[in-house]
C-alpha cells in the first residue's frame, strides 16, 4: 500500500492499471475504521490491485475535482477510468470486497478466496459492540480473568468517540474530546487482557447457539453474549438522500463540519443532538438553517438558549424535507411547510441530518430477546435478557436515560453478574 499526493496521481493511479484509492482525513473515526479493512484487503488482493491512500485535507483540489466531499471515500480505477461506484462513510469490508471482485475475473477471485481459511475461536464471553457499555463490560471481565472477546464493525468508542466534547463524564474538570475518552476506555479494556476484533464485518449472530461469524470466515463460540450494539441515526428516506450520502449529506458533524468553513449549511432536526451538532458546526460555517418539524425545538433548555443566542443559526419551524438534489456544488433541499402545505427550496453547501435513532437489533439474527414497542431490548436488574446467557447493556436496552454514564453502569452490572455466576 502506498500513500501519495496529488502530484503523483496521474502516474500512480491513472497510468497504473487496477487501483483503489482511499481519500481519508484526520480526526475522522469512520476513516480510522476503514484503514484496517483497507490494509486487510491490500494483503489479500495486493498482487492484482494497487492500494493507494490520499490525505484529503492536504489534497483538497484533487479531491474536489474527483467529486470527493466526505471522508473516507473509496474510488476504483481501471486503466485511468473510474469503475464501479464510489463508497464513503461507514464502509463495510464486504462493500469493498464486492467492488474489488468486480474488477477481476472469476478465476482470479476464486484463487484469492481459496486463500481464506475458516477459523473457530472459543470464549467465555463475547461482547457485541465497543461503545462505553461494551468497553466497560470488557474492563470488568478482563480484570476478573474471564476469557472475553469484544467485536465491533467500527473502531471502539461508539458515539462517545465521535462526540466533539463531553462535559458531563465524571472525573474531568474540563470538557473532554469524546475520542480521548474512547481512547482511554479502549486502552483500559485492552490492558485488562480481553481480545479485540474490531473493524470487522459481523456476518451472522445466533443468540441461541451463542455463535457469531465475522468476516464470513471466523466463527466465535461463547458461553455468554453481551449485546452492546447501541443505536443508528434515523434517515429521512426522502428521494435523493441515499444518492447524496457522503456527497453533500452527512450524519457526522465531527467528521465533516471542518469542510464547511465560511459556507452555508442546512441542519435537519431539532432535538438534543441536532442542537448540539448545529452549535458545533457554527465553529466553521458562516450560516446554518435548521429545519424542524415541530413549532418548538425539543432539546434541553440550556442548549436551546445557547442556540437562540447564536446569530449564525436560524430555524425554520414546522417544515420537513421532501427531496434532496444537487446543482453544481450546491445542495438543494425541497421543503414542505407542514402548516400551509407550501413547497419551497433551500440552497446550501451541505446538509447534516440529526433526527433521532433506532436500536441496532437487526444484526442479531432470527431469534431476538423480548423487546419493547420501540425495538429496545427488555432486561432485568442484572441486565439479563429473555434468552438464557444473553445480556444487553447501554443504549440498546429499554430505559429512560441514554448517556455514557448510564451505559457504563449497565456494562458494569452485566460483567459483575457474569463474574459471580
Ligand atoms: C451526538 C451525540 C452526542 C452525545 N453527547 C453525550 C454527552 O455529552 N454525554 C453523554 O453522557 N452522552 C452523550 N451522548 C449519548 C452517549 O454517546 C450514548 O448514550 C452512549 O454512547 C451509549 O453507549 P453504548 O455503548 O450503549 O452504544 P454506542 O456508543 O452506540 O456504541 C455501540 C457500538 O456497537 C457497535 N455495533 C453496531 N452494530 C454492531 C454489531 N452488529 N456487532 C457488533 N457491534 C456493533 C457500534 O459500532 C458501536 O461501536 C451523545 C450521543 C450523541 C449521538
Amino acid at each position: 500500500m502506498k500513500e501519495i499526493n496529488a502530484a503523483d496521481f496521474e502516474q500512480e493511479v491513472l497510468n497504473s492499471g487496477k487501483v483503489v484509492v482511499d481519500f481519508y482525513s484526520t480526526e475522522c473515526p469512520p476513516c480510522e475504521a476503514v484503514a484496517p479493512k483497507f490494509e486487510a484487503m491490500a494483503e489479500l488482493y495486493g498482487e492484482k490491485i494497487k492500494f493507494v491512500k490520499i490525505f484529503r485535507q492536504g489534497n483538497r483540489e484533487l479531491a474536489s475535482e474527483l467529486g470527493v466531499s466526505s471522508s473516507p471515500t473509496l474510488l476504483f480505477f481501471d486503466n485511468g477510468k473510474q469503475v464501479t461506484d464510489t463508497i464513503s462513510g461507514g464502509i463495510k469490508k464486504s462493500e469493498i470486497q464486492e467492488r474489488l471482485d468486480k474488477m477481476l475475473s472469476i478465476e482470479e477471485v476464486t484463487a484469492i478466496k481459496a486463500n481464506h481459511k475458516a477459523i473457530v475461536s472459543e470464549y467465555d464471553v463475547a461482547i457485541l459492540g465497543g461503545g462505553p457499555a461494551g468497553l466497560t463490560a470488557g474492563i470488568y471481565l478482563g480484570q476478573a480473568k474471564i476469557k472475553t472477546v469484544l467485536i465491533d464493525p467500527a473502531l471502539p468508542g461508539g458515539y462517545m468517540g465521535i462526540t466533539h466534547q463531553v462535559s458531563n463524564y465524571p472525573g474531568f474538570d474540563q470538557p473532554q474530546p469524546g475520542f480521548m475518552l474512547a481512547h482511554y476506555m479502549s486502552e483500559q479494556a485492552k490492558h485488562s487482557g480481553i481480545d479485540f476484533k474490531v473493524a470487522v464485518d459481523v456476518t451472522s449472530v445466533d443468540l441461541l447457539k451463542k455463535e457469531i461469524v465475522i468476516d464470513q470466515l471466523e466463527t466465535i463460540r461463547a458461553k455468554k453474549i453481551i449485546i452492546a450494539t447501541g443505536t443508528t441515526p434515523n434517515t429521512m428516506n426522502a428521494p435523493g438522500e441515499s444518492d447524496y450520502k457522503g456527497k453533500g449529506i452527512s450524519y457526522c458533524a465531527t467528521c465533516d463540519a471542518k469542510y464547511f468553513v465560511d459556507k452555508e449549511v442546512t441542519v435537519i432536526g431539532g432535538g438534543n443532538s441536532a442542537v448540539e451538532e448545529a452549535l458545533f458546526i457554527t465553529k466553521f460555517a458562516k450560516k446554518i438553517t435548521m429545519i424542524h418539524q415541530f413549532d418548538k425545538l425539543t432539546a434541553n433548555q440550556t442548549a436551546i438558549e445557547t442556540l437562540q443566542a447564536n446569530e449564525k443559526i436560524s430555524v425554520m419551524y414546522e417544515h420537513e424535507p421532501r427531496k434532496f438534489e444537487k446543482c453544481g456544488d450546491k445542495m438543494i433541499t425541497t421543503l414542505e411547510n407542514l402548516k400551509t402545505k407550501e413547497i419551497s427550496t433551500l440552497e446550501s453547501d451541505g446538509v447534516f441530518v440529526f433526527i433521532g435513532f433506532k436500536s441496532n437489533v437487526s444484526v442479531l439474527g432470527d431469534t431476538l430477546p423480548k423487546m419493547n414497542n420501540w425495538g429496545y431490548i427488555i432486561v432485568d436488574e442484572d441486565m439479563k435478557t429473555s434468552i438464557p446467557d444473553v445480556f444487553a447493556v447501554g443504549d440498546i436496552i429499554s430505559k429512560k436515560y441514554r448517556q455514557i454514564t448510564t451505559a457504563v453502569a449497565d456494562g458494569t452490572i452485566a460483567a459483575i453478574t457474569i463474574s459471580k455466576e
